[in-house]
Order: structure tokens, then sequence, then C-alpha cells
């Protein structure tokens, strides 16, 4: 479609941040005084009456674009939906509370698909102490389409957003990354070889943890615990969905800094490292630009270097920069280069 002018911009040129950008610029609409954090972070932030937070996220995963059910089972569908929403939440530094769940279904589905997949979804709602409270069903042509919307809560105080990095800060992430894509990777060969020998049975036991890095995600909510438990306040933070380069791009832009990134610094599984290479990837790019990990990348301030060194699931990979320095890698060979910008995704 094109507008009155006859101007027709195509999608692809701008990309997904380049739109949500413009929707964001296009400013009007009404404004509420409540609302402290609009469009741009990973969660909107409302104010309540009491002094808390609402977090309000939205999530929507599309057959084809986001998952291939001949190789996704619906539980673990189910439970990635979650999780995804939760990581969200999570990535402010607040607590889920409730979920909406709107679908878009072909008849294709049968109603026990549908209940294997609230049975996922239902799991994860265990392990993330949050309650489906509602949603919206309807009729698909084109496959299926899951919406999930999460209200979460936190104090005013301790909620993180993407803006508020400061110089000198430790860059941090938590787990380990790149074993999401690489496990994608391995079912995509696995589907090559079985549409052309349907006979054969995937051997895929010696993967499992990149397997399941790829099919059944958590979202970090332990480490929002641990901030609490360990007395931590991150200056900034994020989920990590579309891969450390893209959400390091986003820290930058928000907090209006440089990073630099020590390659090797970077936490990976010797699983996703040893497979990377069977397939001739370059682990570090996987890391880097292969995303649906579902970690969080945070900021914390030097003076908790001591509190973080030695912790098993944190990793120091780097520090602020002033924004004129950019976004820098340190490769393992002493050399810096530029951290590329992601390609356009979706479009
Ligand atoms: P995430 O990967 O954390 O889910 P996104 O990249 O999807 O975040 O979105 C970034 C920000 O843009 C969020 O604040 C989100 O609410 C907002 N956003 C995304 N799509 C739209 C849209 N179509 N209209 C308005 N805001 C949007
Ligand atoms: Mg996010």
């Amino acid at each position: 479609m094109s507008n009155f002018s006859g101007q027709r911009t195509e999608l692809s040129s701008i990309g997904e941040f380049g739109l949500i950008d413009r929707i964001r610029n296009m400013g009007g609409g009404f404004k509420h005084p409540n609302t402290l954090k609009s469009i741009g972070d990973d969660a909107a932030v409302i104010k309540s009456t009491d002094g808390t937070c609402l977090l309000l996220s939205t999530d929507l995963l599309a057959e084809g674009v986001h998952f291939d059910l001949s190789y996704m089972p619906l539980k673990h569908l189910g439970y990635k939906a979650v999780s995804v929403n939760v990581s969200d939440i999570a990535a402010m530094n607040g607590k889920p509370e409730q979920l909406l769940v709107s679908l878009a279904l072909s008849n294709r589905f049968s109603v026990e698909a549908v209940e294997e997949l609230y049975a996922g979804m239902l799991a994860a709602c265990e392990d993330y102490s949050v309650e489906l409270v509602g949603g919206d069903t309807t009729s698909s042509k084109s496959g299926l389409v899951i919406s999930i919307t999460v209200l979460g809560k936190a104090q005013e105080q301790k909620i993180c957003y993407r803006s508020g990095a400061m110089l000198h800060d430790l860059l941090c992430v938590s787990g380990d990354l790149g074993g999401a894509f690489v496990g994608l990777q391995l079912l995509a060969r696995e589907k090559a070889e079985w549409e052309v020998n349907p006979a054969m049975t995937p051997q895929l036991e010696a993967y499992d943890y990149l397997v399941m890095r790829q099919l059944k995600p958590t979202a970090r909510m332990d480490m929002v615990y641990q901030f609490e438990s360990l007395g931590l306040q991150p200056t900034s933070m994020m989920d990590i969905s579309d891969g450390l380069a893209s959400e390091l791009f986003h820290l930058s832009k928000a907090s209006g800094l440089g990073f630099r990134v020590y390659e090797d610094k970077l936490p990976i599984d010797q699983q996703t490292y040893d497979t990377a290479r069977e397939f001739g990837l370059d682990p570090t790019t996987c890391i880097m630009n292969g995303g649906e990990d579902y970690e969080l990348v945070f900021t914390l301030p030097q003076s908790d270097f001591e509190k973080v060194k030695n912790h098993p699931d944190i990793s120091i990979i780097g520090h602020t920069l002033p924004m004129e320095e950019g976004l820098q890698l340190m490769s393992k060979s002493g050399q810096l280069h530029p951290i590329q910008a992601q390609g356009w995704r979706h479009f």
C-alpha cells in the first residue's frame, strides 16, 4: 500500500527497528501522566497509586517466522512463548504476575494440539509464578499465531531501563550465549535430512543442551532474585533476544555510550563452541549475531566488581566507553574491530 502522495517506502529499507522509531516519532495520540516509559524499552512502565510500577510487555510469535512446527513440539512452543514474555519483565528487573494469551488457529489444529500448547504455557506459568488470566481466540488462514501480553511489577527505584548505563560501568551478561542459534542450525539440518529420508531418526542426544536452548529457553527470573540478594542494582539492562550485537546497539543508543567487549570474556558452552565449529561457523559470530538466548545483558558500577567477579552465572565481558568510541570488539589476538550493525530482521 502507498499513501496519498503516492510515496512508497519498503519496510525492508528501514527494517523492524527503523519502523518502530518511525511509529514512536509520529508523536500525537494521548499521553497519560502515569506512563513513566512508553515505546523503546523491554516493557512499558506505568506508575500505580501505591508507588509500585506496572510493567507491560507483549510479544507475538508467528508460525514460519518464529517457529517451525515440524521440529518444535507444541508443549515446548507454549513454554517458550511464555518465557520470551517473562524475559522482558526480567529485563526491567521486575516480577511477572499475570498473562493474557491470544491465539489465531487454523482447523489444522485439533483440540488436543491446543491443549498441548497450553500444557507448555501452564508449566511455564508455574515455573515463573505467573497466572494466565485471559486472552482471545480467533481463526487463522496462515498458520498459528500466538500473542502474549504480560503484566509485571517492580518498585520504581529498582527498574532497569536501557538508558541508564554510566561511563566506566562494567558490561555483564548472564549465562552463556550462542546456544539457541547453534541449536536452530542443528534442528534445521535434521529437518533437511529427514525431508530426503523420512525413515531416519534424528540423532540429537549428543546435542541435548543446544536443542533445549532453542526449543525451551528460560527467562532469567532467577537473576532478578540474585540481584536482590546480592544487593546489585544494574544501571541498565535488557534481554538478549536478537543477539548481543543488536542489544548493545540498543543500550548504546538509549544510554548515549559506546562499549568495548573482550572476545575472550564472552561466555560460551563447550557444546555450543564445538557444534558451531562442526558447522563451519565462527563461535563469536554465533554469540554476537545469533539471538534467542534470552539471557540478560546489563551494566554495573565498577564498585560491584568484587560481588560479581567469581559469580558462576555472571560474566564481565567489557565496559562502557564515550559514545564517540562506538562499539568495539577486542579480539583474542588483541585487535580492535567495530561491532557490526545487525542486518534487517523479519522483513
Ligand atoms: P523486545 O525485543 O524486547 O520485545 P521490541 O524490539 O519488540 O522489544 O520492541 C522495542 C520497543 O518498541 C518496545 O518498547 C515495544 O513495546 C515497542 N514496539 C514494538 N512494536 C511496536 C508497534 N508495532 N507499535 C508500538 N510500539 C512497538
Ligand atoms: Mg526485550
